[in-house]
């Protein structure tokens, strides 16, 4: 299988973080495994900030690598194969610290170094009850007051809510406006008093989002991160520059799939019975579902590279990945067999899965987007 990683990508860096994983990084792997707790991965995200690699995108002034799209790939898939689970902060390096550069004060810009080294972790409080996919409805007021801001409203699903330093929150400052313009971005700590964070617990067991409750939370207006009531515009152009972070899902798709596939396809084919040839076929289209994300995945890269502006292949890519990251899991519970129900692994992916067809949009959401933007379908009316 060609997969974007195995194209070539100049040697130098690619090199340069093999040598580091097989320093620092084999330390890492041998005092947490393939643990993707929050303490392996702030261990993981120190150790990789202390050797210049937690933010390849970053430019060099900020601290980052100045990495292109490409080589993020490249060795995006390089920290996959060697188990790095993701970063303790990766919200604050993957969107935060982006739109810090683009918007932020110097005195906001000061958080950049502390994202890297995890003493900021970082939350987005962006979500709430009725306000997910159209997040344009949020209700979370942030109200003028002297000097201040008083914030009142709850956010949900807050991933890292509870282990977060500070928070982009996003709350409406005009009410009287189109619902997509009157609201703002406001960089906040977590331990401002006003804030109480709960942890909502999954089907896994697994608490990784807090619902977060904001009662006269007062902040100084120095935490407006860009124009007054133009947070929304904050977000999209911070979301829009992530283009090497859906290319790099599709890399990882295809090649974790792979993997795993070749190990229930060995299973399989030993395995006796009248399921084994179904079986085979399902994983033949597994197969099929992540290649064909992979090469969207290089469509991407290729316009990328040209200096096309991002396409359709983002919400393709997002789509065929959530899908088969679903199906995938179906398919290795079902060649684990009646085993799934105490080998553990199997069933938390399978139970693990449905969350990649929400989070960054959910599946449905989506399709409408490639029928109305790819295929030129009708538009469906929306209230303003
Ligand atoms: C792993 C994960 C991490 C997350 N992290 C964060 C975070 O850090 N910060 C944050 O703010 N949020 C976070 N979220 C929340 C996420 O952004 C929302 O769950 C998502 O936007 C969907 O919103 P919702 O849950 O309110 O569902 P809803 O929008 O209420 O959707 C419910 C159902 O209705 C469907 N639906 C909704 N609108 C339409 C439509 N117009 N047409 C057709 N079907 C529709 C949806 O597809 C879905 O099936 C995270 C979610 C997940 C799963």
């Amino acid at each position: 299988m060609t997969d974007v990683a195995a194209r070539p990508a100049p040697a130098d860096v690619v090199q340069e973080l093999r040598n580091f994983l097989a320093g620092p990084g084999a330390d890492l792997r041998a005092r947490w495994g393939r643990s993707t707790s929050f303490e392996a991965r702030l261990d993981w995200q120190r150790t990789l900030a202390a050797g210049g690699w937690a933010a390849l995108g970053w430019p060099e002034e900020f601290g980052g690598r100045g990495l292109g799209v490409r080589d993020r790939v490249a060795c995006g898939l390089e920290l996959a194969a060697a188990w790095a689970p993701v970063l303790a902060g990766v919200l604050g390096v993957n969107n935060v610290g982006p739109a810090l550069m683009a918007f932020g004060t110097e005195e906001q810009q000061a958080s950049l170094p502390k994202i890297l080294t995890t003493e900021e972790i970082w939350c987005q409080g962006f979500s709430e009850p009725g306000a997910g996919s159209d997040l344009a409805s949020l209700r979370t007021r942030a109200v003028a007051d002297g000097d201040d801001f008083v914030i009142n409203g709850q956010k949900i699903w807050t991933s890292e809510g509870m282990e977060a330093t500070h928070c982009l929150l996003l709350a409406r400052t005009d009410p009287d406006a189109p619902k997509h313009r009157g609201i703002s971005a406001l960089t906040i700590r977590m331990d401002t008093p006003g804030i109480e964070r709960r942890p909502i617990r999954m089907i896994t067991g697994e608490s990784g989002f807090a619902e977060v409750f904001f009662t006269d939370v007062r902040v100084p207006r120095s935490s407006l991160l860009g124009p007054l009531h133009r947070g929304w515009d904050v977000t999209m152009a911070t979301l829009a520059h992530e283009r090497a972070g859906v290319i790099g899902l599709a890399a990882e798709l295809e090649h974790n799939v792979t993997a795993e596939l070749s190990g229930a396809l060995g299973t399989t084919t030993a395995a006796e019975g009248p399921q084994a040839p179904l079986l085979r076929q399902e994983i033949a289209r597994r197969y099929a579902d992540a290649r064909i994300a992979g090469l969207l995945g290089l469509r991407a890269l290729a316009d990328e590279e040209r200096g096309a502006p991002p396409g359709p292949e983002q919400t393709l890519i997002k789509l065929a990945w959530g899908r088969a990251v679903e199906r995938v899991a179906a398919t290795l519970l079902e060649a684990a067999g009646p085993d799934a129900q105490r080998a553990g692994s199997a069933a938390m992916a399978y139970l693990r899965a449905p969350a990649a067809t929400i989070a960054g949009g959910t599946t449905e959401v989506l399709k409408t987007l490639v029928g109305e933007r790819v295929l030129g379908l009708p538009r469906e009316p929306r209230p303003v």
